[in-house]
């Protein structure tokens, strides 16, 4: 196999401006690690277009590829876990903040930030899913655990036509639950009833001024905006029901009161999905192998070439993308 390749490098010069190209690069060129893989498929998050674009300091080392995810097979190992040939996963551990990332040809990673691809997917399928799929699932899970299962009420999902909010619908409605999805897309109805959700409000129903405690109207949600989105979510959440909190698509602040915490007993879940311990990685890709409707799975992604991944990093900031890019680099 060549070890010439093709990847995404952020660079900046020696003004501090950003440049983004499409480069030919070596193995030599990669960072150090003890697995390096020949990538087969990555996506393009939320987060890979604020690095991207230079929206928001996602990228702490320069030069930089992007990409908090792959999925591929591995070439080289020096890693006990990890031989030629097995087929894998990475999500977030900082890929494409602090070390080279997933928009490329190659890979080069430490081998305990790995999980075995689901024999289930392909690793197109997985990166359909990727990092946003997989966070909706950490979010579900985080429901879960908090008691709101469907009996409880419905349940609300913000930012529903992205690629988290997609995934969740569709979760959530496989496993039973009454969905509400938030959209500022009215373009995008028909796609979320597809994917199972039984109602839909406009996102401006939740990002106005609102009231300390609104009527209570869902048992939990799943938030991806933060700001008056998040603020709102909590004050219409039912006694004793839970929003799990994993973006900031609309604002990294929170301005809300603590009447939903100490009048309804309200949770707000917080979910990482960077530095998730390994064994909630696997419990989720797991689950994720069981409950994913491939035909809908196929209805919220598009595939793009590595060299658009550019191109359409200042579009999933602005939030014109629905559902999820999966990204070919094999
Ligand atoms: P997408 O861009 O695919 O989806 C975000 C969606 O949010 C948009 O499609 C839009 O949905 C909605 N939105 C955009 N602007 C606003 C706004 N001003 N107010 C309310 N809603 C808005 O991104 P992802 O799904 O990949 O990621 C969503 C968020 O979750 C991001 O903030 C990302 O950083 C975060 N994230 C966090 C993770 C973690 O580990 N905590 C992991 C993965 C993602 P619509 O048009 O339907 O309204």
């Amino acid at each position: 196999m060549s070890t010439s390749f093709k990847a995404v490098l952020i660079t900046k010069d020696d003004n501090g401006a950003q440049q983004v190209h499409l480069r030919e690069m070596t193995e030599a060129d990669l960072m150090d690690g003890d697995v390096t893989i020949a990538v087969a498929a990555s996506s393009l998050n939320y987060k890979d277009g604020l690095a991207i674009s230079g929206k928001a300091p996602v990228v702490r080392r320069f030069p930089m590829i992007p990409g908090i995810d792959l999925a591929g097979t591995v070439m080289r190992s020096a890693h006990p876990a990890w031989r030629e040939g097995d087929r894998v996963i990475l999500n977030g551990f900082g890929v494409g903040e602090t070390h080279y990332g997933g928009l490329a040809e190659r890979a080069r990673v430490n081998g305990d930030w790995l999980v075995p691809l689901p024999d289930g997917f392909t690793e197109a399928q997985a990166m359909a899913l990727g990092t946003a799929g997989y966070t909706a699932m950490l979010c579900v899970m985080a429901l879960e655990r908090h008691g709101i299962s469907p009996d409880r009420g419905p349940v609300v999902i913000s930012g529903a036509a992205g690629g988290v909010g997609s995934v969740a619908v569709g979760l959530l409605a496989e496993l039973g639950y009454e969905v509400t999805a938030s959209t500022g897309r009215l373009e995008t109805h028909d796609y979320l009833r597809e994917l199972g959700a039984s109602d839909i409000i406009h996102r401006e129903e939740l990002s106005g001024d609102g009231k300390p405690l609104a009527k209570e109207r869902w048992a939990g949600g799943i938030d991806v905006a933060g700001g008056r989105t998040l603020a709102n979510m909590l004050s219409a959440t039912r006694y004793g029901g839970a929003v799990a909190a994993c973006g900031l698509a609309e604002s990294m602040g929170l301005p809300a009161n603590v009447a939903p915490f100490i009048l309804r007993g309200v949770s707000l879940l917080g979910v990482d999905s960077v530095m998730a311990p390994v064994s909630l990685r696997l419990e989720a890709w797991r689950r994720l192998e069981n409950l994913t409707d491939r035909s809908k799975l196929a209805s919220v992604s598009t595939t793009i070439p590595l060299g658009m991944a550019i191109e359409s990093a200042p579009q999933i900031v602005a939030g014109n993308v629905r559902g999820r890019l999966v990204v070919e680099t094999g």
